[in-house]
C-alpha cells in the first residue's frame, strides 16, 4: 500500500516511526495515543492514507465499522468493556482534527465529562 511520506501515521503504520502498537492486520493499526488524556487513549488507523472522515468513499464507508469492532476488541484487552469508554473521530479544522489522517479516538479508565463540545 503507498503511504505518504510526509504523513506521520502512513509512517507509523510503515514501521518507519516507531508507536505502542496494540492492534494491527491488513486494514488498521491501533497504538496508543503519545499524549493520552484519558488512562487508555488509543487510536485506531486505516493503514490507507484518507485525510479525514469527509474524504472517506461510499465504497469506503464499512472501514469505519471495522474501526468500531477493533475498539470493541481493545475494549476487552483492556479490560474496560463494562465500564465504558468512548469514541471520537475529529473531522477538519472546526473538528479539531490535527493529523491529516482519519483515525479515531479510543478514550476510557477514567469517568469522562459529559461536555462533546
Ligand atoms: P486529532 O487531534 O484528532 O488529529 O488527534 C491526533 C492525535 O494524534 C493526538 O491525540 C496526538 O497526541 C496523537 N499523536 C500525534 N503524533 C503521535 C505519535 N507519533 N504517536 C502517537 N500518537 C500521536
Amino acid at each position: 500500500m503507498k503511504e505518504r511520506t510526509d504523513c506521520i501515521f502512513c509512517r507509523i503504520a510503515a514501521g518507519e516511526i516507531g508507536s505502542d502498537l496494540l492492534y494491527q492486520d491488513n486494514g488498521i493499526i491501533a497504538f496508543r495515543d503519545i499524549n493520552p488524556l484519558a488512562p487508555t487513549h488509543i487510536l485506531i488507523v486505516p493503514r490507507k492514507h484518507i485525510s479525514s472522515l469527509a474524504e472517506l468513499s461510499e465504497d469506503e464507508a464499512t472501514l469505519t465499522g471495522t474501526m468500531v469492532n477493533v475498539a470493541n476488541c481493545l475494549a476487552r484487552s483492556e479490560g474496560i468493556v463494562e465500564r465504558g469508554y468512548r469514541l471520537v473521530i475529529n473531522c477538519g479544522r472546526e473538528g479539531g482534527q490535527g493529523v491529516a489522517h482519519l483515525h479515531m479516538h479510543f478514550l476510557g479508565g477514567r469517568q469522562l465529562g459529559n461536555q462533546l463540545g
